[in-house]
């Protein structure tokens, strides 16, 4: 029943998206997607994969030692206090694990695949490379089973941390109202389309997944607007070719050690 959701979840929503795109893009100046879209088929079918068989071997120690034993175990007789406050746990450490992917060299290399789309549109969602996928499933898993996040937690926050993605990805724009309202509840494209900008100083803030408090409290955060969404060039300053940013380059990337930090 837990997949049955998650899948229709994901198809809806994407389809949500895709329509909305279709229909009402923000911006009209998107070059010819196919190639993108491939690529970012080709990552959301190796990941689907790869993070199906990692879930099973993580998610097993998380079943089996988490929940009972962790800071949140005097909250377990509150359920959805619990599952509350897992969500915002786990939303919190994906926050700090992606300022981390920023920071440090070796994950930076592995992270800046999904910052080198010259598009913003929602298969930039899907565009990870598979280590970053592993990983962040294994530091979620450990703080699963440190905190001690109940499992229907981790799911929860599964299917919103996707769907809030797919979301602030599209090539999409709501009115500003629109956008100060539900921004102070999720991450807005208007807020996270600024941490694809190829601007340093917009693409290290809005670090926030699915809600966008992390980045008020710590500082990160940087308003966006409709017209800054409409007119910002992404990707990363050194990679403006697409032909240099296909599938052999996101594969192999991280492993090329002689390359200028891009930060
Ligand atoms: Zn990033």
């Amino acid at each position: 029943m837990t997949d049955f959701l998650k899948t229709y979840t994901f198809y809806f929503i994407f389809l949500c998206m895709v329509l909305w795109e279709w229909f009402a893009p923000l911006r009209l100046n998107l070059s010819v997607p196919y190639r993108r879209w491939f690529n970012h088929f080709v990552l959301f079918v190796a990941n689907t994969f790869i993070r199906r068989g990692w879930k099973l071997l993580t998610g097993g120690a998380v079943i089996s030692l988490g929940w009972q034993r962790g800071i949140l175990s005097p909250f377990s007789t509150h359920q959805w206090v619990s599952v509350l406050l897992g969500v915002f746990a786990i939303d919190f450490v994906s926050y700090v694990l992606h300022r981390a992917f920023h920071k440090y060299r070796v994950l930076w290399r592995i992270h800046r695949i999904h910052h080198s789309d010259l598009e913003l549109d929602v298969t930039t969602a899907f565009r990870n490379h598979p280590l970053e996928i592993i990983i962040s499933i294994s530091a979620g898993s450990a703080i699963a089973l440190i905190v001690g996040i109940p499992v229907v937690a981790l799911v929860t926050y599964g299917v919103l941390a996707t769907s809030i993605q797919m979301f602030h990805h599209a090539n999409i724009g709501l009115s500003p109202k629109a956008d100060l309202l539900l921004g102070c509840l999720i991450v807005t494209p208007a807020m996270h389309c600024l941490h694809h900008s190829v601007n340093d100083s917009e693409y290290n803030s809005n670090y926030g997944i699915v809600f966008p408090w992390w980045d008020w409290i710590t500082g990160t955060f940087l308003r966006g607007s409709w017209t800054k969404q409409k007119n910002l060039s992404f990707g990363l300053k050194q990679y403006q070719n697409s032909q240099l940013v296909g599938l052999p380059w996101i594969f192999t990337s991280p492993f090329i050690i002689n390359q200028k930090r891009f930060q």
